[in-house]
């Protein structure tokens, strides 16, 4: 694939603080590996603690200094111009992105527009937060305004590098924190690449500072960092829950984007020619390594044939290949990943649950690469790990429910609550199950929606808790200052 050299050399310089590529402290570097084929075809710093430690030292020089006296209006600008550069570095940041995440190419494109619209979306909101007059006592005036934490961390994975770059970096360079980025070790090259945009862009040294490495050495040294005044995290559960514990020792907030089992409800009257092509394409996106992947189909006992019967007519279309080849969906991350998925395949298949469908490997792939063909199983049983895990890989489950009582009591019945659909032509019914689905955000004839920069995002129970997305992840990065006036 055709990768402007620039952009891997610039990647594997070292860590990017400063508004400058330096040496890393120990010098240490991990290979970047292309998904779709095994090689190595770069390497980049591996960070640690004293690496962090700098890059945390340069943010808070940034905050107190020419970044922290910018107004809102010129921080808006800076993200704006940003925005543009990524359009102008379009097809250099796709390729890069679908690289080194092996998303097939109009996948990558999609998710560097995506970033382009978060710098923008975030630019724009910069000057629009504003805060309140609260009437209060006679002879009392009070205001409140968001005031910035200082500096944030973000610790992100590497399923969406670009994306999560854009929704966590702008909303809280927008307020007005410095931030200091720990991308994933498997996919961390568009995120460094991002940050010398927002340098070229006018973004003052320090304002923002990556620095890639392993997650237990530079992630948990960030996390434990006291210079921090807030943790964006978005991961694995598990990881999650370290990340907090690291936050509440020094009295901070987090935010967490976890995972999901999420469900697609298909009531027996729903539209199944608009239904099924975005229940396929919500699992075999990014080869089903979405934390909002449709992964759970909950499909109303009376049309359970109809359904199945389709997914064994057009699932078997679905493809998996390499990126350039532009499939359905492109390799899994890693070696370890797809030997989770094949575990669930293998137990699945060892308890007998029928395999309705399973989609196909592209005839030019590489033996090296870590595909896998997406596959819908069904019926599942309600308590089976197919229907209780998330198998971040493509791998779809059918359950049936009786009626919307059932349907919704199913959806429900999971540790996760992060993104729903509900198929039905009943539009009262569609609404009313919407809203009792305990999630952070829910879709009605519809799922996905197109990326949604301007939509609050985010999980209840397992799934995490805060919001990225939207203007409410503006609110997240700071703190609400209420002042109180006497003047009487
Ligand atoms: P992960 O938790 O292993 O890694 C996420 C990030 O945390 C990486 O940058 C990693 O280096 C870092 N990390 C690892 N150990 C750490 C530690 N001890 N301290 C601090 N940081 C550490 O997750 P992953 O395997 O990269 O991603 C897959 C998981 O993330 C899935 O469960 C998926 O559902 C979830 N996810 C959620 C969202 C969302 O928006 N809710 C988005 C993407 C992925």
């Amino acid at each position: 694939m055709n990768i402007q050299p620039r952009a891997i050399a610039a990647a594997s310089d070292g860590v990017f603080i400063d508004n400058r590529w330096q040496p890393s402290a120990s010098g240490a570097t991990l290979d970047v590996i292309d998904p779709a084929n095994g090689e190595a075809f770069t390497r980049i710093a591996a960070g640690n603690a004293q690496d962090i430690d700098a890059a945390v030292t340069a943010a808070r020089r940034a905050r107190e200094g020419e970044w922290g006296r910018l107004t809102a209006t010129e921080r808006g600008r800076i993200l704006g111009r940003a925005a543009a550069l990524v359009l102008e570095n379009f097809e250099e940041l796709s390729a890069l992105e679908a690289r080194d995440t092996g998303k097939p190419m109009t996948q990558a494109r999609a998710d560097i527009t995506a970033a382009a619209r978060y710098l923008e979306f975030y630019g724009g909101a910069a000057d629009k937060v504003h805060g309140d007059m609260i009437p209060f006592l006679p002879g009392h005036f009070v205001t409140t305004e968001y005031v910035p934490f200082g500096v944030t961390s973000h610790i992100i994975p590497w399923n969406y590098p670009a994306q999560m770059f854009g929704r966590t970096i702008a909303a809280s360079l927008a307020m007005g924190n410095a931030c200091v980025l720990k991308p994933a070790e498997d996919a961390c090259l568009t995120p460094l690449r991002l940050a010398e945009l927002l340098r070229d862009a006018g973004l003052p040294p320090g304002a923002l500072n990556v620095v890639p490495g392993r997650g237990e050495e530079a992630g948990a040294a960030l996390s434990a960092h006291r210079g921090i005044d807030f943790i964006s995290f978005t991961g694995s559960p598990e990881v999650g829950a370290a990340v907090q514990t690291s936050a509440a020792a020094h009295h901070i907030g987090c935010t967490l984007e976890l995972g999901g089992k999420s469900p697609q409800i298909v009531f027996a009257d729903a539209d199944l020619d608009r239904a099924m092509p975005i229940i396929m394409k919500a699992i075999t996106q990014n080869a089903g390594q979405t934390c909002s992947a449709g992964a759970r189909l909950l499909v109303e006992e009376s049309i359970a044939e109809t359904v199945t019967e389709r997914l064994r007519a057009e699932f078997p279309a679905l493809t998996a290949g390499a990126p350039e080849d532009d499939r359905d969906l492109g390799p899994l991350i890693n070696p370890r990943q797809l030997a989770r998925v094949r575990r669930f395949c293998e137990q699945a298949d060892a308890d007998a649950i029928p395999l309705i469908a399973e989609g196909k490997l592209d005839a030019s792939i590489s033996e090296n690469g870590n595909f896998i063909a997406p596959r819908a199983y069904g019926p599942v049983p309600r308590d089976h790990m197919l229907a209780r895990q998330e198998v971040f890989g493509p791998v779809l489950s059918l359950m049936t429910f009786r009626d919307e009582a059932d349907a919704v009591a199913l959806a429900n019945d999971t540790e996760y609550g992060l993104v729903a659909g509900v198929w039905s032509r009943d539009g009262s019914r569609a609404i009313r199950v919407a809203r009792q689905i305990m999630v952070g955000q829910v879709f009605v004839n519809a799922y996905g929606a197109g990326g949604g920069v301007e939509l609050p995002f985010g999980g209840m129970k397992k799934s995490g808790h805060g919001r990225e997305k939207g203007f409410d992840a503006l609110y997240e990065f700071a703190a609400t200052r209420t002042m109180v006036i006497r003047h009487d």
